[in-house]
């Protein structure tokens, strides 16, 4: 069966745009541009994902995301035009299940789309741990917790960030650009090493061998992942 997917953005240009994208990758797509629609539209036809744009004209999206929530644990995808780091934590509180600031490729959108309801029909990273490369490192995202080989370890919001971000899509590339969206407080001039240094910091935690990294691989050109699921 198909997903459904609730589009709440009132620029006809990217909710047409989104959904032409959405539609392509066999997802069934209903559009507002109305708030309030969009709280009526989420009860009545229970989506699978609501990808929701903060700036909406009659009720705030913020808003939104609270009476979407309050209902059912509808999986949600924050588009914004606000880059401010006030802003992704207001949406963190909100229980976003991830966010994507415009402008943004219609790739990357349907790459979160995708992970975002990869997550709820599985269930698995939320629910439990999550064991990557032979056991080695245990994720459980919802206790907020690492191990390594056994050990709890204590990381940064900006290392959990980047792990977790990693962690959607094992084995799948991100680049630097992709991955600076985890880092709190960053200089945009200098990102790629912003990045490089947190990959770093957080390799030291988690790595055997740090220069010879198992857990976090380097791509070279391209960014880095994260090796696969114990399970996969
Ligand atoms: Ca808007």
């Amino acid at each position: 069966m198909s997903s459904l997917v609730l589009i709440v953005e009132d620029e006809q240009k990217i909710r047409e745009f989104v959904r032409r994208y959405l539609e392509r990758e066999g997802l069934t797509v209903l559009t507002t541009g109305s708030g309030a629609e969009a709280i009526t539209m989420a009860r009545e036809t229970r989506p699978d994902l609501v990808v929701l744009d903060l700036g909406l004209p009659d009720v705030p999206g913020e808003e939104v995301a609270r009476e979407i929530r309050a209902s059912a644990q509808i999986p949600i995808l924050i588009l914004t035009a606000r880059a401010e780091e006030r802003d992704r934590i207001a949406g963190l509180e909100l229980g976003a299940d991830d966010y994507v600031t415009k402008p943004f490729s219609p790739r990357e959108l349907v790459l979160r789309v995708k992970a975002v309801l990869r997550r709820g029909a599985a269930g698995s990273v939320i629910d439990g741990p999550t064991r990557f490369g032979d056991g080695a490192l245990t994720i459980d995202e919802a206790r907020h917790e690492v191990t390594v080989r056994g050990e709890a370890v204590e990381l940064t919001p900006t290392e959990w960030g980047l792990l977790t971000t990693l962690a959607r899509t094992p084995g799948r590339v991100y680049s630097r650009f992709e991955l600076i969206n985890s880092v709190r407080g960053y200089e945009f001039e200098g990102y790629e090493r912003t990045v490089d240094s947190h990959v770093k910091n957080l390799r030291r935690k988690i790595e055997r061998d740090p220069r010879a990294p198992e857990l976090v691989q380097t791509v070279l050109g391209a960014g880095y992942r994260l090796t696969l699921r114990s399970d996969a």
